[in-house]
């Protein structure tokens, strides 16, 4: 058979731990024996980061920025328990921080539905997508810890020396304090990917922030969205017959639980952290979702929102037996692939992207899971396989002629 070719590299960012075990596997299994894999390669394993001083990490977001889609497997964040375990020369930054930080845009993440894994929100019967913020806020804020009584301001220096300030606490004894800031431009390109997905995808937007006691912060986020939605988006999202839709974050919470679904739920920064992980889990597994970084400029970053399952891989590393769930690391790859066909008008390689997703879900709804979807699933008697047999599975069900 005549491998599927490629036109242009994708940027291709290895990991750590048990995701870079799945990684290795995937690549043998589920690609090269069907494509003529193009790579760039980067290793953004925690061993090449603490050799490069975490230059390997930038160049990779570089690297996106000149081919326009990249696949990322997950990477170890460094704490003070990692910097003793690798001896680091330093506590390296969060590798999707720093590469979120160069491409901006925003997250998208929505949960891949199987036959036989019922979400446990028993109304939910649509996917929730989550476009999540990717810029600033306290993923880019400075923090300090106070040793004692004294008062901490916020100092604007404006470019022609004038300043301004405002009191943030008159600290009588020790405490912490965090600075945080987001840019209009960022907000302004969340808003538009967030009304162009939701245009793309016919389905309606929800904006939600804690505006009420955030006065200038988050109050920016909403009259932000609200003027670009006005002057942009209103006659579009009629014509389409959508809705756009802001309230509370308290409020939002709320009306999520008991929607059924079908929907983008548009979060800051860390609010989207947190509820896509909620989602994902309460829709069936971490590994049960797929993630995409889309920057205002059209750069694709596909990754899986899930870590490097760490205890899986010290049971790997001592020769014990792991079922890691390997799908959203395989969505990133067959994410990748699509938006690389569709850029570079390639139909086999779309096609397959296509059927690697369906021998995937194909896979699971015949029975064979890994142990965290058995332990779930609503099917009597399922096969639990272990991390290489369930992708081996895939492999088996792929039909590409
Ligand atoms: P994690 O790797 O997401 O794993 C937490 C637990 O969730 C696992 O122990 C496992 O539960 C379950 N789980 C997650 N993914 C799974 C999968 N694919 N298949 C089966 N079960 C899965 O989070 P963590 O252990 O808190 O973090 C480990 C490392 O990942 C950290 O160093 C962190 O910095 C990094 N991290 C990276 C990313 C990223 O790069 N995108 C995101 C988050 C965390 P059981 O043990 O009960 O089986
Ligand atoms: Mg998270």
């Amino acid at each position: 058979m005549a491998k599927i070719q490629m036109t242009t590299p994708l940027v291709e960012m290895d990991g750590d731990e048990m995701t870079r075990v799945l990684w290795q596997i995937i690549k043998d299994e589920l690609i090269l024996p069907f494509v003529d894999l193009k790579t760039e390669y980067y290793d953004l394993g925690l061993k090449k980061r603490d050799e490069t001083d975490d230059e390997i990490t930038r160049q990779s977001a570089e690297a996106t920025k000149k081919y326009g889609v990249a696949v990322k497997c997950a990477t170890i964040t460094p704490n003070a328990a990692r910097v003793e375990e690798y001896s680091l020369k330093r506590m390296y930054p969060s590798p999707n921080g720093t590469i979120r930080a160069i491409l901006d845009g925003t997250v998208f993440r929505a949960p891949i539905l199987v036959k036989g894994i019922e979400p446990c929100v028993k109304n939910w019967k649509k996917p929730i997508t989550i476009a999540r913020h990717a810029y600033g806020d306290v993923y880019k804020a400075s923090e300090m810890k106070i040793p004692g009584a004294g008062k901490v301001e916020l100092v604007y220096t404006a470019a022609d020396g004038h300043t301004e300030s405002v009191l943030v606490h008159e600290f009588d004894g020790p405490g912490i304090v965090q600075g945080q800031h987001n840019l209009n431009g960022s907000i302004e390109s969340f808003a538009r990917s967030c009304f162009e997905y939701a245009l793309g995808e016919k389905q309606d937007l929800w904006f939600a922030t804690k505006d009420t006691i955030s006065k200038q912060y988050d109050h920016s986020f909403k009259d932000i969205f609200q003027e670009i939605f006005d002057e942009e988006y209103k006659d579009k999202f009629d014509a389409a017959g959508i809705e756009y839709f802001y309230t509370l974050i308290d409020d939002a919470v709320a009306r999520v639980m008991k929607s059924e679904g079908g929907f983008i739920w548009a979060c800051k920064n860390y609010d989207g952290d947190v509820m896509s992980d909620m989602l994902s889990s309460a829709f069936g597994s971490l590994a049960m979702m797929t993630s995409v970084l889309v920057s205002p400029q059209g750069y694709f970053e596909y990754e899986a929102a899930h870590g490097t399952v760490q205890r899986h891989y010290y049971k790997h590393l001592k020769g014990e037996e792991t079922s890691t769930n390997s799908v959203a690391t395989i969505f990133a790859w067959s994410g990748a692939f699509r938006k690389r066909a569709q850029l570079d008008n390639l139909p086999e390689l779309e096609k397959y992207a296509d059927e690697l997703e369906r021998a995937t879900i194909a896979t699971i709804e015949s029975g064979k899971m890994t142990g965290d979807l058995a332990r779930i699933t609503t099917m009597p008697n399922p096969t639990v396989l272990n991390s290489r047999d369930f992708i081996l599975a895939i492999r088996d069900n792929m039909k590409i002629s």
